[in-house]
């Protein structure tokens, strides 16, 4: 417990009386930290602490890299905080201990009973303040803006991956439209560079040429795992996968994460989740995710991205018990006791000609965020009525002259959450074509038209500059173990449902989530009859860790039996 004796030694707490001093110690939480410890974390909600003894270390994450600031450190007689709270923002810097430290912690309302009740006090918090927004001035004016320059053309399909992954990982990229911007090509690019090209931190050119996998490893991202076995893996890093991360990790499993891409799945694309409890003014997709890696991170959770799941196979494990043996593109194999199938589902094919030769130029599937500035002042059409279509319409009708939201049906009411048809109401540059399908769509090495058919009618053919498909998805899951239970459209059986069937060869009855291959579970959308949000991918990847504890405990369990 702090004294009002130990409080006199602080200067700023110096001007305060006895009986001030008194009641501020009474209400001061006695923090103890040993070296290495965090008292606050970047992002954590503010406090106002005043250090009494030992010294900190200021850290902070800067475009995606968490930078130290040794010229900063924390010590005795020192106080923070006071900037989040009078700002109403989270802490914008983490403090570390890096000796055994004692500290006094405020809550916010303390800390404004004493910017109300003392002058001098306030006096010296308000310099501090000042004296720390300077730093922020001086600190923006030598940052960089971001730690990538992309190179490319705008129909360029490895650049747009490269752009859609830095963009999910939220790493700031700056990109260059070689086609319009030569003035800004940097002059140190060698002339006779064909295709993209990528620079990482101003240093170093990624080898040519450059992939989705290159530009993670210059960045310093892990692709590849660092253990030979793990207690479960998960694969797929959309919210089922993440969830199951967090908390597989957070409860002290060995946990490894595969993703193919960058962590998110489907709702990393989207542009704004509005029914995600907790976010009253929504929150998109690619920060939602954001949040849950780095919360992933911090409980140790293994995440290698860039690295596709392409065989799963039962095996026999050294301690004599049974496991997976999980096989990656590239071929690094990991062993687990348990998996965790979270892969989601992948866009629907449109049925069109000319569709597959033009993907990437013009013609894409689901609509990713980065595609913003390459549709400003132009006319874009999406195919589909359900809420995905609704939002992408919303997210570009910001940045087209005109958003044409072509549906076969009716219209949105079917199909729709009623919010979103509300908002699209309100926009005068969408326009909804119900009983509509695209024929054909046309151009050279880039669309250039579509042709769309009206109840039946004659096809017109129509200028277009981007045609974004959102026709609803489906589960891949040809490249599972063939023995695993799927439904007729290759979603995969958990439960009631394979307990039901012969494939079922356990002695006890499944676990909710878990296949027929017993310690083999599944969440999310690649789960037959599951519930297509956010919310319950989350739900099921969260409630498959305690199936996995359930599982592992029978396991421990039959081994001592033997
Ligand atoms: C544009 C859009 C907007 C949406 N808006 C909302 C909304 O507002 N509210 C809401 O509740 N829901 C929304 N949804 C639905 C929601 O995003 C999904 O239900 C949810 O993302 C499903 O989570 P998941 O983890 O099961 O699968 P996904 O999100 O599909 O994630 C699966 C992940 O697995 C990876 N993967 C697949 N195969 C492999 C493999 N073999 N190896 C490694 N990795 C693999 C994929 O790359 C992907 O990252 C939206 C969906 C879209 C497309």
């Amino acid at each position: 417990m702090i004294t009002a004796e130990e409080l006199q030694q602080v200067s700023i707490f110096e001007c305060l009386d006895g009986p001030e001093r008194q009641r501020l110690a009474q209400k001061a939480a006695d923090v103890r930290l040993a070296p290495g410890d965090w008292l606050i974390r970047e992002g954590e909600t503010a406090s106002f602490f005043v250090i009494l003894e030992g010294r900190l270390a200021l850290s902070k994450d800067i475009l995606g890299r968490v930078q130290d600031f040794a010229e900063y450190e924390y010590k005795a007689g020192d106080f923070f905080g006071e900037t989040p709270i009078l700002l109403g923002t989270p802490a914008l810097v983490s403090l570390r201990a890096t000796t055994p430290c004692r500290v006094a912690r405020f809550d916010r309302q303390q800390f404004q009973a004493l910017l109300r009740d003392s002058e001098k006090c306030s006096a010296m918090i308000m310099q501090a303040m000042n004296e720390r927004l300077m730093r922020v001035q001086k600190f923006a004016a030598t940052t960089p803006s971001s730690r990538v320059l992309i190179v490319g053309s705008q129909y360029d399909i490895d650049c747009r991956d490269i752009r859609t992954f830095l963009s999910m990982n939220r790493i700031p990229y700056e990109w260059l439209d070689r086609d319009n911007e030569f003035d800004r090509i940097p002059s140190c690019m060698p002339a006779n560079l064909v295709g993209p090209a990528v620079v990482v931190d101003r240093a170093f050119w990624v080898e040519q040429p450059p992939t989705v996998r290159k530009v993670a490893e210059a960045l310093g991202l892990r692709t590849r795992p660092t253990k030979q076995h793990y207690d479960v893996v998960v694969v797929g890093g959309g919210p089922a996968g993440l969830a199951a991360a967090v908390y597989g990790a957070s409860e002290g499993l060995c946990v490894l994460l595969v993703e193919r891409n960058a962590a998110g799945g489907q709702a990393g694309t989207s542009s704004r989740i509005e029914n995600y409890l907790g976010f009253p003014n929504g929150i998109s997709g690619d920060e939602l995710s954001e949040r849950a890696v780095r919360q992933a991170g911090q409980f140790g959770a293994e995440m290698v991205l860039t690295r596709e799941v392409e065989n799963i196979q039962k095996v026999s494990l050294p301690d004599g018990g049974g496991g997976y043996c999980v096989e990656m593109d590239g071929g690094d194999r990991v062993t687990s006791k348990t998996v965790i199938l979270a892969t989601g589902v992948d866009w629907r094919r449109l049925e069109a000609n000319g569709v597959d030769r033009l993907i990437g130029r013009g013609v894409l599937y689901g609509a990713a965020k980065t595609e913003s500035p390459t549709v400003i002042g132009k006319d874009v059409f999406i195919v589909g009525g359900g809420n995905s279509a609704g939002q992408a319409a919303m997210f570009f009708s910001s940045y087209a002259r005109s958003v044409t939201v072509i549906v076969r049906g009716a219209g949105l009411n079917l199909s729709m959450s009623q919010y979103l048809i509300g908002q699209i109401a309100g926009k005068k540059n969408i326009t909804i074509e119900p009983f509509t399908q695209v024929v054909s769509v046309n151009g050279e090495d880039h669309l250039e038209s579509i042709c769309t058919s009206t109840n039946g009618e004659t096809p017109r053919t129509r200028k277009a500059d981007a045609l974004f498909v959102l026709i609803g998805a489906d589960a891949s899951t040809d490249w599972l173990p063939k023995d695993l239970q799927r439904d007729e459209r290759g979603y995969i059986c958990t439960g009631r449902d394979v307990s039901d069937l012969p494939g079922w060869t356990g002695k006890r009855v499944p676990f909710l989530l878990e296949t027929n291959l017993p310690g083999f579970f599944c969440a999310g959308d690649v789960r037959h009859d599951s519930i297509k949000r956010v919310s319950s991918g989350v739900g099921e990847g969260s409630m498959a860790i305690a199936f996995v504890h359930q599982y592992l405990a029978l396991e421990s369990a039959a081994a001592r039996v033997h």
